[in-house]
């Protein structure tokens, strides 16, 4: 059995202060039933890592290399000397914004395990290519290049988190059906290339306008174990919501 995992995105959103009263006002009402954790700004990391008890705290990013010349860029060692064990990678605004590609997610991706700090690795289709009908082959060319070259045993221990670029902050969720379908479509390329014991213990989130009154939907389909959600992360009422939602 997958246990669940939810994890809030707080993008470019919360100041330290707020970070730190956000963590003390979630701390007590996490429970056992799923893993929870926030993504945060890299300023807040030190802070909310200091207050976590049970909540993950996952930095939102991280450079490839290991130091040098990439002005505005945080490295592995960096994240590790604040207590990070958990990082977002290959988020759909990284890969439109700021020029992140497979490539790089995949760069990441090795850097992070070499160094005990698991991925949440992200990937999805935008709207030009989902009405293309090019969802699966988006989907399992992003999954393929993400994991290139990782042992199974660290696939087995990440999060994939398929996210629709169009059902990012739109308020459009995916359906269950078009979720479902397509968690399992990341489920069958980690079959693929790792094999079926892998692509068992991998957890697979859908991301996209997740919010507590359709958390429960997502939650009851076969290859979703998760949800990274961001909007409705924001406030401790709503995410206190997902969290009640998730008590077995
Ligand atoms: P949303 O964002 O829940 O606000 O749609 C999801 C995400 O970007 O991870």
């Amino acid at each position: 059995m997958r246990k669940p995992i939810i994890v809030g995105n707080w993008k470019m959103n919360k100041t330290i202060a707020e970070a730190v009263s956000f963590v003390d006002a979630i701390e007590p009402l996490l429970h056992d039933d799923a893993d929870f954790g926030v993504g945060v700004p890299f300023l807040t990391l030190e802070k909310s890592v200091a207050h976590a008890k049970h909540l993950l705290i996952a930095a939102q990013n991280v450079h490839f290399e290991d130091s040098g010349a990439f002005t505005g860029e945080v490295s592995v060692s960096m994240l590790k000397e604040v207590g990070v064990t958990w990082c977002i990678i290959g988020h759909s605004e990284r890969r439109t914004y700021f020029g992140e590609t497979d490539a790089t997610v995949n760069k990441k991706a090795l850097k992070l395990v070499a160094n005990q700090i698991t991925p949440i690795i992200c990937v999805g289709e935008t709207l030009a290519q989902f009405e293309a009908g090019e969802t699966e082959s988006v989907v399992r060319t992003q999954t393929a290049a993400a994991l290139n070259g990782l042992a199974g045993d660290n696939v087995a221990a990440l999060v994939i988190a398929y996210e629709p670029v169009w059902a990012i902050g739109t308020g459009k969720n995916a359906t269950k059906e078009i979720a479902q379908d397509t968690c399992a479509i990341v489920r069958d390329e980690v079959k693929k290339n790792f094999g079926p014991e892998v692509a068992e213990k991998v957890r697979i989130q859908y991301g996209g306008s997740v919010k507590p009154e359709n958390i429960r939907e997502y939650m009851a389909e076969a290859d979703i174990d998760g949800a990274l959600i961001g909007g409705a992360s924001l406030k401790v009422d709503s995410f206190k919501a997902i969290i009640d939602a998730l008590k077995a």
